[in-house]
């Protein structure tokens, strides 16, 4: 039997399809062939074909309807090499005109057949010839009169009665669907989903089952597995031919029958047994030879069942993770692929709640999307009102213009956080991501007034503090109300996908976690350790700034040491807690960081609680509040610049961590505690740290009669460190990149201020992306791969890491592999993602 016309292809057992030169529909209809289902005659048009017929070169259209007999009724669909890259939609029942249309009448009766008839020249007149489809709407009745009125109009409005001969009608169709793919908004929906800018399409051109008979007839579409949950179950609609038929059923088709049988009445099953058990086997037979759940497309026809099509079944993210395992577990897919076939984007929506992807949305307002998941609250202001909020068991987002680290208590107490500025660094997004707070930042189009407690949307609506809205941090999006969620899945199937994972990846993940619940969520995602302790938020936490603030203001060392042993214990505390969560593991406790000043009160009323603590006058603590502000804090007295001029700060925090160390070692617990010094930007600062430290470490030791070790690392961010790891790693054993103040200082652009102007910047293509999100591999990543260089020239084994916000990110982690870097750590949340993603690049 000759199968191949040129370009042309009939569908048979033995045919070779490829899904780059067919297309995946034509590909898979083949290989239903091949197993022996039962298709109707299919024609596949390659790639090429559709190309030459989009510059006019159609195929030999005499040929091309040669396998459909003699009075054809076809169905064209398109096939892209990748379902996920779109196509023309499908176009059904060419074939119909007048002839046809007194024929079937006798066989389906007028009603039916003129429904046809009326289906086929509205698609007809608005894909192919593209006229109005306000001229072209379904009329209620289906009758001569209406099919007259339709006629007509198409005639009116292209001067030429509507084409009688099947072979103009599909040469019409196929040369309209061949140009609708090389349409400017077809192609860039498809490179927006990382289709090639030359990417073919293919076109299936098949026969169309109408039934008419003694038997059953009509039309259906059946799956195995739940859309949502991803579990197993038989879900579809069937639509006899009494009611309507030989179109693509749409899934809320009036009158169909559902599949299984239940409370609702007859189903399938009950009508047609048999046909309803072969389905279900064809289903077993496409789950394990497609190796994928498919979506199968059939027709009944006098009771004999046809397969028109099978697609891959339609997914939620947490249906693709809990069917990629199952065909795993059931021996159908190896582990690898089950790994591969999950996107890493897709966990991250698994960890958070989110709004339901079904709901209306009533978008107040947009922002960049911060931190991933949806929360519904109350709006509040202020921290305060957030915590008062929670104390009262309410939920809340708190709205502010930015967030600062006094706003942590609040950030805890809220259920979402909303901010007007900042970017993905700043201090709402990094808290956000680091407790799983869903965030959106930069609302810039928001107007927030404090005063009289109300906020407004850029189209003018008010919402008062005390109206509910929903932070969407995985969209970026602001919402009236309380849209319906769908739950956080983190169930068994999402579990075992990233032990495979974990058996794949060659690169560590750690987690960046200040504080025992941080620490808690980082070790329930099965992070290796902590990469990155932030000590400073520690001291945001219960009376501890108040605390904090007498430390500043002391004027003497002797004065300052007091209030440093007040805070010995409670630092102590902190990382006695954090070391039982994550016993066995490696912690890396970074030294405090920040400017002082961002410890004391900025507006009025704050000194004055402040003048009161610290029993000074007011004017004493404007004035010294004064002399600590900075021009350039970020670039001012912090990180390892404050241990070299207030040294007692760093001793403190050593000798907390040394007797914590001692403390857990008491219960048995042992901990990996690696020490990281910030800001480093020259050897001797590592030099004069190191000396310090030890001389702590032996006088715990020595107190206490335990011995412990501990290890020594410099976080390079900036620029000069990099340059000079050769003799920093003299004294440093390992050393992390920093990479959020690194591309702050290698590009000069401030992570707190860039938000204001890095849409413009992207938007005019002066970066590709926004440095502080997507790491920059060129200018940062050079600066990166210079520092690992230099330090292990210096020091063959100095362990590496990066530890910035960039961390969770693929391309980050694509590089550090690329570098042999030992691990990255992102925030608790991100690692799942991280453990997925990096499985999948060793894949
Ligand atoms: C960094 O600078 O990359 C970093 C991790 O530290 P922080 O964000 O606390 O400055
Ligand atoms: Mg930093």
């Amino acid at each position: 039997q000759q199968t191949t016309y040129g370009p042309l292809t009939l569908i048979t057992p033995t045919a070779a399809m490829k899904a780059s030169v067919h297309g995946g529909r034509a590909k898979c209809l083949q290989r239903l062939v091949r197993l022996e289902m039962p298709v109707p005659v299919t024609v596949a048009l390659s790639f090429d074909a559709v190309h030459d017929a989009a510059i006019g070169n159609l195929p030999d259209m005499q040929k091309l309807l040669g396998p459909f007999g003699d009075a054809p009724l076809l169905s064209v669909r398109p096939s892209s090499q990748d379902p996920d890259w779109g196509g023309p939609s499908a176009i059904l029942n060419v074939g119909m005109n007048d002839a046809r249309l007194a024929e079937l009448t006798q066989t389906i009766g007028a009603e039916a057949a003129t429904k046809l008839y009326l289906r086929f020249v509205q698609s007809y007149a608005i894909h192919v010839a593209r006229l109005d489809p306000d001229e072209f709407y379904l009329p209620d009745v289906a009758d001569a009169a209406s099919l007259k009125t339709m006629l007509d109009t198409f005639e009116f409005e292209t001067d030429e009665p509507f084409p009688q001969d099947p072979a103009v009608q599909l040469a019409e169709v196929l040369r309209s669907m061949a140009r609708a793919w090389d349409g400017t908004t077809a192609r860039l929906l498809r490179q927006a989903k990382g289709a090639p800018a030359d990417a073919g399409l293919g076109l299936v051109v098949q026969a169309m089952a109408l039934g008419a008979g003694q038997g059953e007839c009509g039309q259906g579409v059946m799956q195995f597995v739940d859309s949502t949950s991803g579990a197993p179950k038989i879900i579809g609609r069937y639509l006899s031919a009494s009611k309507d038929h030989a179109y693509d059923l749409a899934p809320d088709a009036e009158g169909a029958l559902y599949l299984t049988r239940d409370a609702r009445g007859p189903a399938l099953e009950d009508i047609c047994p048999e046909q309803y058990a072969q389905l279900v086997s064809y289903g077993d037979i496409c789950r394990r030879r497609l190796r994928e759940e498919m979506e199968i497309k059939f027709t009944l026809k006098d009771g004999a069942l046809q397969i028109l099509d099978a697609v891959r079944v339609q997914r939620s993210s947490r249906a693709s993770v809990r069917i990629a395992v199952a065909l795993a577990e059931d021996g159908v897919i190896p582990r690898e692929e089950a790994v591969m076939r999950v996107q890493p984007s897709a966990l991250s929506e698994l960890l958070h709640r989110q709004v339901d992807p079904e709901a209306k949305r009533d978008v107040i307002v947009g922002g960049i999307a911060a931190s991933p998941g949806a929360a519904t609250g109350r709006i509040v202001l202020t921290a305060h009102e957030a915590q008062a909020s929670a104390a009262r068991g309410e939920a809340c987002v708190l709205v502010r213009r930015e967030t600062t680290p006094e706003d942590i208590r609040g950030m805890h107490a809220a259920h979402a956080v909303l901010t007007m500025r900042g970017g993905v660094t700043s201090h709402a997004a990094v808290i956000g991501r680091g407790i799983g707070l869903p965030c959106v930042v930069g609302a810039s189009d928001l107007t927030i007034d404090r005063k009289n407690g109300v906020i407004t949307a850029p189209d003018g609506r008010r919402f008062k503090a005390g109206d509910v809205i929903t932070v969407d941090g995985s969209r970026g999006q602001v919402l009236a109300g309380e849209p319906p969620m769908l739950e956080a899945a983190l169930d068994g199937a999402f579990q075992t996908l990233l032990e495979w994972a974990d058996d794949f990846r060659d690169i560590g993940v750690r987690a960046n976690a200040d504080t025992p619940a941080d620490a808690q969520t980082a070790r329930n995602f099965a992070a290796e350790g902590i990469g990155l302790c932030r000590t400073e938020h520690m001291f945001f936490e219960g009376d501890r700034l108040g605390v904090m603030r007498e430390m500043i203001f002391a004027e003497e060392s002797d004065d300052r040491k007091e209030v440093l042993d007040r805070l010995l214990p409670m630092q102590r505390a902190d990382f006695q807690a954090l070391f039982e969560i994550m016993a066995g593991k490696n912690v890396c406790v970074r030294l405090f960081d920040p400017p002082l000043h961002e410890f004391l009160p900025s507006d009025k009323a704050g000194m004055r609680d402040l003048a009161e603590q610290v029993a000074l006058p007011l004017p004493v603590v404007i004035e010294r509040v004064d002399a600590l502000a900075e021009y350039n804090p970020m670039l001012g007295m912090r990180g390892v610049r404050l241990g070299i001029a207030i040294p007692e700060i760093y001793d403190m925090q050593t000798r907390a961590i040394f007797e914590a160390l001692v403390a857990v070692g008491k219960k048995g617990i042992s901990i990996n505690v690696e020490i990281m010094i910030p800001l480093v930007s020259a050897m001797r600062e590592v030099e004069l740290q190191k000396a310090r430290i030890a001389g702590v470490a032996n006088a715990v030791r020595a107190k206490n009669k335990a011995d412990f070790a501990y290890r020594l690392g410099v976080m390079v961010e900036t620029p000069r460190a990099a340059l000079r790891a050769q003799d920093i790693v003299e004294h440093a054993e390992f050393l992390s990149f920093g990479t959020n103040d690194l591309t702050q200082m290698t590009y000069g652009l401030s992570r707190d201020d860039a938000g204001r102007f890095m849409s413009s910047y992207v938007q005019q293509g002066v970066y590709a992306e926004d440095p502080f999100h997507t790491l920059d591999i060129e200018g940062v990543g050079e600066l990166i791969s210079i520092g690992a260089e230099r330090g292990r020239l210096g020091r063959s084994d100095v362990v590496l890491s990066l530890c910035g916000e960039h961390g969770g990110d693929r391309s980050a982690i694509a590089f550090c592999r690329a570098q042999k870097f030992d691990y990255i750590s992102c925030s608790p949340f991100r690692v799942p993602v991280a453990r997925l993603t990096a499985a999948q690049l060793a894949l």
